[in-house]
């Protein structure tokens, strides 16, 4: 059965590249019936953090990519690390190292002197005249003829010969493990299937198979992914504005869409740009991404989240929105009904941020007009409009949108005038600002006390 993982090495945020990555691994598991493993690859204790631990989980669990799986940590597994690093060494496939740097220094001047590759001549490949008391690291036999062949699922067949690729160290001189030595041990022994990465990593690729050879493991495959690129071409980084998962969580995004414009970015299928998870997750095939590199379009990703505000239930949007109202200390447990606001709103904004934002006169008072919506609406001429719809809207019998429609109507027709004469000024007189949503669901919403209040404050 098919078993893929995320990995991440615990440096910093979960980034959109990142994200991608687990997306499409949780996916083509998903799409298999298979399981999904989360592998926090800590090994760098320099650089790994609990918070950045946390923080690429929190944005997992945002996006709702669950794993079956773990998470495992790789610190906790060094005593299996040491263990078959012994027995490399044990079966002659692996060995002591006791170059110094100086040593290490000199061989790469030379090689650079002579025009070749600076890469790790094997001079203790063969050697057994070991010295007790010198510091040594432990290095993999590589193979030295042949070549390394795999079938990338994205970029096809991929052949690496052997010559060029020198004894990868697989223990440091100070005991612990190397990285791909590590990520090799993990993807065996945890049933890995499907490697599914960023292409930074299409390098360390052959190595890892020759390490799985030696140990006897199956190779699993592999499916490099392209990077993302910022719209200016050049590798996506801070300098493009968000690139941290949360972040776009705090910008008002919709995970919904957030994974909407993951999956397409690399992947597709025919032109069809909206997909739900089910969709994706029906549709997926490591074959149908793309090699070259992606550019990222926050004016896509924002026509997804526009889609997705329109589309998805009111209580799905609800959820969502607890945070930013929580963000922006918005009390809705008083004033309007959230699901109607909501309702009201959702197809009037582009983000869940903005549609706080703009529907804070809903559930409690403010303190200012805008000022030139108040400039241009709430003149003296307004007032006679404002009083008249004011009387008819006390009276009416009930309150509810066609009724208060018809009193706004009536009051055009009553003083000759435009219905806009009428309805600017009670739209600034209730909401302090030039744009809402239709007058009568407005006002509908506000409730008829704070309605009639707010005129008065207007007119007085
Ligand atoms: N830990 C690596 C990274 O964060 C990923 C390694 C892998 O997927 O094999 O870049």
């Amino acid at each position: 059965t098919v078993k893929t993982r995320f990995a991440p090495s615990p440096t910093g945020y979960l980034h959109v590249g990142g994200a991608r990555t687990a997306l499409y691994s949780w996916l083509f598991a998903q799409a298999n019936q298979g399981d999904f493993v989360l592998r926090i690859e800590d090994t760098d204790l320099e650089r790994s953090t609990q918070p950045a631990i946390d923080a690429i989980m929190d944005g997992m669990n945002w996006l709702n990519l669950s794993w079956n799986e773990g998470p495992y940590y790789q610190t906790k597994r060094f005593d299996r690390y040491k263990a078959l690093i012994q027995q490399l060494l044990d079966e002659g496939k692996a060995y002591k190292c006791f170059c110094t740097s100086a040593e290490l220094d000199a061989m790469r001047e030379a090689q650079m002197q002579a025009g070749e590759a600076a890469r790790y001549n094997g001079m203790w490949r063969d050697r057994s005249d070991h010295p007790t008391d010198k510091p040594f690291v432990i290095r993999f036999k590589n193979p030295l003829e042949g070549s390394v062949t795999f079938d990338d699922k994205i970029r096809g067949k991929i052949e690496i010969g052997n010559k060029e690729l020198d004894d990868l160290i697989i223990q440091r001189s100070d005991g612990s493990p190397t990285y791909n030595f590590c990520v090799v041990v993990d993807d065996w022994d945890m049933g890995i299937t499907h490697v599914i990465r960023g292409e930074d990593h299409i390098n360390n690729t052959p190595r890892q198979i020759n390490i799985l050879n030696a140990l006897g493991a199956p190779i699993p495959t592999y499916a490099h992914v392209s990077m993302i690129l910022g719209d200016d071409g050049k590798k996506l980084s801070k300098r493009h504005g968000a690139v941290s998962v949360m972040q776009y969580r705090d910008d008002g995004f919709l995970p919904e869409a957030l994974l909407n414009y993951l999956v397409r970015l690399g992947w597709s299928h025919g032109d069809q740009e909206v997909f739900s998870i089910k969709e994706m997750t029906a549709l997926f095939k490591l074959e149908d991404i793309n090699k070259a590199a992606s550019a990222f379009n926050t004016e896509k990703l924002i026509w997804l989240n526009q889609h997705y505000l329109k589309s998805l239930p009111v209580e799905r949007l609800k959820d969502e929105l607890q945070w930013h109202l929580d963000d922006q200390q918005l009390n809705t447990t008083q004033g309007a009904n959230l699901d109607q606001v909501i309702k009201a709103q959702a197809d009037r904004v582009k983000t869940l941020k903005e549609l706080v934002e703009i529907s804070r006169y809903f559930f409690e008072d403010f303190t200012d007009f805008d000022a030139n919506a108040a400039k241009k609406h709430l003149r003296p001429v307004a007032k006679t409009a404002l009083q008249t719809v004011q009387a008819k809207l006390a009276l009416l019998e009930n309150w509810q949108a066609d009724d208060i429609q018809a009193a706004i109507n009536e009051t055009a027709t009553e003083l000759e005038v435009g219905m806009g004469k009428v309805g600017m000024p009670l739209r600034v007189a209730v909401t302090g600002a030039g744009n809402s949503p239709s007058l009568d669901v407005t006002l509908n919403l506000i409730g008829r006390e704070k309605t009639l209040e707010r005129i008065d404050l207007a007119i007085n």
